[in-house]
């Protein structure tokens, strides 16, 4: 405790503790200034009044802006900067903002909690089929997950722990679908995601993936009870589900969103003679329902494709499942599309999303990241760690990256420098110098392509799905956070959306994924700019107005 003066003005610190003046302090800055860039809203509230009276709350600022700059030169990791008081204090900005976000791309798997399965579970388990679940729930997640006593032990399954990457991931959604085999499993299911969404992070749209059509031949993904469950069962409980929340949140709005996989060897071989002979036993199916369900006409009014994409690319991949999709566009349905998330060659994933403009109409691409990574970076550094190896004498592995892209390249037939590259044989310095030129030229043609692309998809207005948690967690596209191309996209013009993809499971939520934006271009990416895209309100001095309204609510 230090002495003043009697001369000296008494300081006045506002009331409260650091994270509520911190809130008060950011929610009137950025309605006095309508939404800035962090950096700008940064340099500003250091010179302000406010943080010259207030020393804790002055070093704060000044605390996370040098973590800032630190880790936008990767010195310091997200997770650092999250957990600061200033991105709490954004978090929380944010989170009272007036109009709810849209979640633009939610899995229902994905998106339930322990809290809701946890009960659910024991009274399966509890059960007369109990040896069954069991031996089930062990084939999945090991010896360990057993037994399962309270939340805490659900929790710990359905969450993805860091390292853990897609195909542990695809495992993890196997708890809920236990569950979800009932049409009031999925009345329950829905009210609980929306009134969970809404409570933790504003969220009051949203875009829902989920399955329509469960049943499968795979048998370590085979369900009990899942027999009887119809897909009428599956869009009418979650559509009730819904609307139960709606009854309490009168502008709560969903998009029922079925989810195809796009694999070609993934359907019912054993009733169907092809692929295309079941999707499009599927899509009848989904009309008639609409034709008995009237009421369904203004939620169920898309569908998704979703699945393995790595070798799904060429035109006539697209092509079992076009015809499906014509029918259902001629009934006033959009057709999205996950696509260009994971790529085997990134010149493959952004013929992927050609393709499916192309031959599917799509109307929006889900994740789109191959239309987002810098050609000249991506081959530049896959030509480095490949030159890493040589110079250690190392082969290059068949099915990596590397080996793939290796193999793409146009050789000018200096084809023996890459099979020496692959082999592991040292290369000379004009050996290096042709893989230089041949990665320079294809790095060139990548990125006239995927221009060429994303041009199209502005004139055509296709919207692009941002999940920048997933992105980072799920993929290997990039090194840092600091890579998504979210941004760069919003430069361009592209009509741009965010969503969580499976908040639970990834260990995210909707405010999280607005702050890795922002901390992302901390230089470039203005705060209104990012409440247009994640609220769909576009008209500017009616959100300067919601703005200035937050900040009369302080008082
Ligand atoms: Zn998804």
């Amino acid at each position: 405790m230090h002495t003043r003066a009697v001369s000296e003005p008494p300081i006045a610190v506002p009331p409260g503790d650091l994270l509520t003046r911190l809130t008060h302090f950011l929610t009137e800055l950025i309605s006095e200034t309508s939404g800035l860039t962090l950096q700008d809203t940064l340099t500003l509230g250091l010179g302000s009044p406010a943080a010259a009276e207030d020393p804790e709350l002055l070093s704060a600022v000044e605390g996370f802006q040098a973590l800032l700059d630190d880790f936008r030169v990767h010195r310091v990791r997200l997770e650092t900067l999250l957990a600061h008081p200033f991105a709490q204090a954004l978090g929380a900005f944010f989170r009272a903002f007036p109009l709810p976000y849209r979640d633009e791309h939610i899995h229902l798997t994905g998106a339930l909690a322990a809290d809701f399965l946890y009960p659910r579970l024991v009274r399966l388990l509890e059960g007369p089929d109990r040896a069954l679940y069991e031996a089930r729930i062990r084939a999945v997640y090991g010896d360990a997950a057993l037994p399962i006593t309270c939340e805490a032990d659900v929790d710990r399954l359905i969450r993805l722990r860091e390292g853990d990457r897609f195909d542990r991931y695809l495992k993890i959604l196997y708890l809920p679908k236990l569950v979800l085999t009932s049409r009031e499993a999925h009345r329950d299911a829905a009210y609980h995601m929306a009134s969970r969404l809404h409570r933790a992070a504003n969220v009051g749209a949203l875009r829902l993936k989920f399955t329509l059509f469960r049943e499968t031949t795979d048998p370590s993904e085979q369900i009990p009870g899942l027999s009887s469950l119809t897909p009428e069962d599956v869009v009418l409980g979650l559509h009730e589900g819904f609307e139960a929340f709606r009854a309490q949140m009168p502008t709560f709005q969903h998009i029922l969103s079925p989810s195809f996989r796009k694999e070609p060897g993934f359907y019912d071989a054993s009733r169907y003679p092809s692929k295309r002979a079941h999707f499009d036993a599927q899509i009848d199916e989904i009309l008639s329902l609409l034709d008995r369900h009237p009421g369904l006409r203004g939620p169920l009014c898309e569908v998704d494709t979703v699945g393995a994409e790595r070798g799904f690319y060429r035109k006539a991949h697209f092509q079992e499942l076009r015809l499906g999709f014509r029918k259902l566009q001629a009934r006033g349905f959009s057709i999205r599309s996950h696509h260009g998330e994971t790529w085997r060659t990134l010149r493959h994933g952004v013929q992927a999303v050609d393709n499916a403009m192309n031959i599917w109409h799509v109307d929006a691409i889900e994740h789109g990241l191959s239309l987002g990574i810098n050609p000249n970076f991506y081959y530049h550094r896959l030509m480095q760690r490949v030159m890493e190896a040589n110079a250690r004498g190392l082969p290059i592995a068949p099915n990596t990256p590397e080996h793939d892209e290796l193999f793409d390249l146009d050789w000018n037939e200096h084809e023996s420098v890459r099979d020496r590259l692959a082999a592991g044989g040292r290369v000379s310095n004009a050996d290096a110098l042709r893989f230089t030129k041949a990665k320079f030229h294809h790095a060139r043609e990548v990125e006239t392509y995927q221009h060429d692309v994303l041009n199209r998809m502005i004139d055509k207005r296709l919207s692009l799905i941002a999940l920048p948690s997933s992105n980072k967690k799920l993929t290997s596209a990039f090194e840092t956070n600091q890579d998504h191309p979210f941004s760069w996209w919003e430069k361009k013009g592209l009509r741009l959306g965010v969503g969580t993809d499976n908040d639970i499971t990834l260990n995210t939520d909707y405010i999280r994924e607005l702050l890795i934006l922002l901390f992302t271009d901390a230089h470039e990416l203005k705060i209104t700019k990012l409440l247009i895209v994640a609220t769909g309100e576009t008209r500017r001095s009616h959100l300067s107005h919601l703005l200035w309204e937050m900040r009369k609510r302080l008082r």
